[in-house]
């Protein structure tokens, strides 16, 4: 395809918006950038350093010092912590519990963001977040905003978890996730927020294919109408 656009998702928690962005990155031949992992990173530094999640300076502070970066390899992004490879350690129980404090700080958010606007300059990238058509790439041609039923996501993050040997239950992962949605909503910077040009998706009764088809229509219609 001809013109290579920037596209948005944002979403609650589990919408099923990494899956959905990195297959429709591949089949796009766009970058797929997952900002959830910097964030994740960010709080995997917090616990390292047994930095109080609470005390705002001094979390804003050792993320100044900390190095978080991403690479974008075969098998998918890596992201890094201070040169280290962390892909696999930031998906986890603990750091879903401390993540949205983390991410609530307007320091940590400036240092992050700058990093996410980076990557997007060249176009030809597909970025999932929060704030994503909000705060980050305002001018994204095509922003989605990705929900699911409660039920339909947690059952979504039980598998993940049980592939990972993780052992939860349906209902403490719909109280988990309801909470980080709360949370990440209702906090002063860049909310969890439909940008009001979104196109809002609901893929609780979608399969993987028939969400990734959707969006690919949805961009095809755009790139050509440039
Ligand atoms: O997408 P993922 O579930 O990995 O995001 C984890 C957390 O990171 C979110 O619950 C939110 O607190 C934070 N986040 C954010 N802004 C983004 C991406 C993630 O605040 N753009």
């Amino acid at each position: 395809m001809k013109k290579r656009i920037t596209i948005a998702v944002d979403g609650p928690a589990a919408s099923g918006k990494s899956t959905t962005a990195r297959l429709l990155a591949q089949k796009l031949g766009y970058l797929y950038i997952d900002t959830g992992a910097m964030y994740r990173a960010a709080t995997l530094s917090i616990l390292n350093n047994k930095i109080n999640a609470h005390d705002e300076q001094a979390v804003v502070k050792n993320i100044e010092d900390c190095q978080i970066s991403i690479k974008l390899a075969e098998d998918g992004q890596h992201t890094y912590l201070n040169n280290n490879d962390v892909t696999h350690l930031i998906r986890t129980p603990q750091i879903n519990r401390e993540i949205s404090v983390i991410s609530s700080y307007a320091g940590v958010r400036e240092i992050l963001v700058k990093q996410q606007q980076a990557l997007a300059v060249q176009g030809g990238v597909i970025m999932d977040g929060r704030d994503i058509g909000t705060v980050v790439l305002p001018h994204a041609k095509l922003k989605v905003f990705m929900i699911a039923s409660l039920e339909e996501r947690a059952k979504r993050r039980l598998k993940e978890f049980a592939a990972q040997g993780i052992k939860e239950t349906i209902e403490s992962l719909k109280s988990k996730i309801q909470r980080r949605d709360e949370f990440d909503a209702s906090r002063s910077q860049a909310p969890l927020k439909k940008a009001e040009d979104a196109r809002e998706l609901d893929t609780s009764k979608l399969t993987i294919e028939q969400q990734v088809d959707l969006i690919y229509n949805w961009a095809k219609e755009i790139i050509y109408a440039e």
